[in-house]
């Protein structure tokens, strides 16, 4: 399968260079077919004041970026498999740098489609799973051997062609080693206990795959500047099952001042869960008051977090156990935010929202509604009201786009509540409107991306109930706030109810019902394309670009 967008030109060429490989002369420019594809990034040096750092602080940064690079390569092989292979037979620099960018011969993008010739779909298990297994004949061998279904494990045939599951810290041993080592040797710098006890547990955690004291310790750190994420931790890679964890890493430095102001909302958590619109049962569980919530400028992606569209906002840790113990951190990345909404929402909503709402897109808002969004991820319930499993066990491949989609319509609920008490000093109207431009936004990341069902999920069920309309005319749309207001409230309670009935069939009915593009949507996307507005962006990143290279 092809591309969508795939013009006969570029199937000539595909066509022409598959003919002729292997004694193809190397060309040094990008086609334009590739450049049509990587002028969907636009590129942005990631940086941040580093000037009032010390020496070992510079060189205990440069020490978490080598050992994010060892998590770059372990997510090559689960999102994957050969990379250098991958790279070998792809001639045009384009589609080779496309190929970086995401990790693999499918464009995260537009689905996953295939954008290099001879290559089939993407796996949707990706190559955690080996790539002919079936669901039915996983779940008889997870029946028989529970660590199948591991976060942690690899699945893989034994020479038998039984399914085994073998360990991260086993599969991936060389890598696994170095990066560990580096966290050592970064502990020996860090000043602050609390971030040198991190890093140690958070090397041991690498080597045995048992993450929980290192997230204990990650939750119990308050004072260190620098901060580091890094580890296998999210599960969307996992389109399959869900189960297994992607690697990845964030290097991150903390805005101090930002921070403190952040921190007073994590404390209304337990008095907005007890407003959430929804009957008692579904807001039984009491959210952690000693959350923590932060601004980081980020200094290096690596690894799942740094394929296709790039996270603006962390919330983590995902383990319930120590969710339930300490709460959770949520960090907005703050210099990574202001490049996305400079480069793409403002001229998205000069394309796409009414004229006269237009003032109304504000960074303050996209700031705000990206907080919230993060604080709302600890709103509702982590378990089903039968009380056996947690929700992201009843919900399988289909809890992530689930949450999402719950953190993004609470944390508009938490906005509106925020600003009838006088807490928050924003404009609901800018919330609206930038949360309106921010759907289009997202939903640009294709249904692959649990963001961006999760956003075509919103859009279809706002429209349904006149929370915007689109003028036929101008081709924009227009925030109509009282209805938003109402759908905002029944949105959100027909999510906690999915997730508090843990009900798999009535998701995939819901999913299914709202998770569509429409004619008209996919036309306007057509135009936001056309304008050549980015739909994400890349990062040129590292020690040269940080300037660590200088004494
Ligand atoms: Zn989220």
């Amino acid at each position: 399968m092809l591309p969508r967008s795939c013009s006969p030109f570029l199937l000539f060429l595909l066509l022409s260079l598959t003919a002729c490989s292997g004694d193809a002369p190397m060309t040094d420019a990008p086609s334009p077919e590739a450049r049509a594809l990587l002028d969907k990034y636009t590129t942005v040096r990631l940086t941040a004041d580093l000037g009032d750092l010390t020496d070992g602080q510079r060189r205990l940064i440069g020490l978490l970026i080598e050992a994010a690079q060892e998590m770059d390569a372990i997510f090559w092989v689960e999102a994957y498999g050969d990379r250098d292979a991958l790279m070998a037979r792809i001639d045009d620099p384009g589609l080779r740098r496309f190929a970086e960018i995401n990790y693999g011969p499918w464009d995260r993008l537009a689905d996953n489609a295939p954008f290099i010739e001879g290559v089939g779909p993407k796996p949707p298990g990706a190559n955690f799973y080996p790539a002919d297994m079936t669901k039915e004949a996983f779940e008889a061998a997870a029946a028989e051997n529970e660590a199948l279904r591991s976060l942690y494990t690899m699945v893989r045939r034994d020479d038998a062609g039984r399914l085994v599951a073998i360990p991260y810290h086993t599969f991936f041993a060389d890598r696994i080693e170095r990066a560990a080592a580096k966290l050592e040797e970064a502990a020996t710098l860090a000043e602050d206990p609390g971030f040198r006890h991190y890093l140690e547990r958070r090397a041991r955690a690498l080597r045995t795959d048992d993450y929980y004291e290192s997230d204990l310790a990650w939750m119990d750190m308050k004072d260190n500047r620098i901060d580091v994420v890094i580890g296998p931790i999210e599960t969307y890679e996992d389109q399959l099952f869900g189960y297994k964890a992607a690697h990845e890493t964030f290097v991150l430095l903390k805005d101090l001042a930002w921070s403190e102001r952040l921190q007073r909302y994590a404390t209304l958590l337990p008095a907005l869960q007890r407003g959430l619109p929804v009957p008692e049962a579904y807001k039984r569980e009491m959210p952690g008051t000693n959350s923590d919530l932060g601004a980081y400028d980020a200094l290096y992606y690596a690894g799942d977090a740094n394929a296709g569209s790039k996270t603006i906002a962390i919330n983590l840790p995902n383990d319930e156990r120590v969710q339930a113990a300490r709460g959770s951190r949520r960090l907005q990345l703050k210099n990574a935010m202001q490049a996305k909404f400079d480069q793409i929402l403002v001229p998205l909503a000069g394309l796409l929202i009414a004229e006269d709402q237009r003032p109304y897109v504000t960074f303050d808002a996209f700031f705000g509604n990206t907080m919230f969004h993060e604080v709302a991820h600890g709103l509702g319930i982590k378990n089903t009201l039968d009380g056996d499993r947690t929700v992201r066990e009843a919900l399988r491949d289909l809890a992530s786009s689930i949450e999402e989609g719950k953190a993004d319509v609470l944390g508009l609920y938490m906005v509106t509540e925020l600003i009838a008490q006088g807490e928050w000093d924003g404009d609901l109207m800018e919330h609206y409107t930038t949360f309106l431009a921010s759907i289009f936004r997202s939903i640009r990341f294709g249904g692959a991306s649990a963001h961006g069902t999760a956003n075509l999920i919103r859009f279809n069920f706002f429209q349904e109930r006149g929370a915007f309309t689109r003028d036929e005319a101008t081709g924009t749309y227009r925030v109509h706030p009282e209805a938003m207001a109402e759908a905002v409230d029944a949105l959100s309670e027909r999510i906690l109810t999915l997730q508090g009935d843990g009900d798999y069939d009535a998701v995939a009915a819901f999913v299914d019902a709202y998770g569509f593009v429409g004619e008209t949507l996919q036309a306007d996307l057509d135009r936001v394309n056309a304008a050549g507005i980015p739909v994400d962006i890349v990062f040129e990143q590292g020690p040269a670009v940080l300037g660590l290279d200088q004494p």
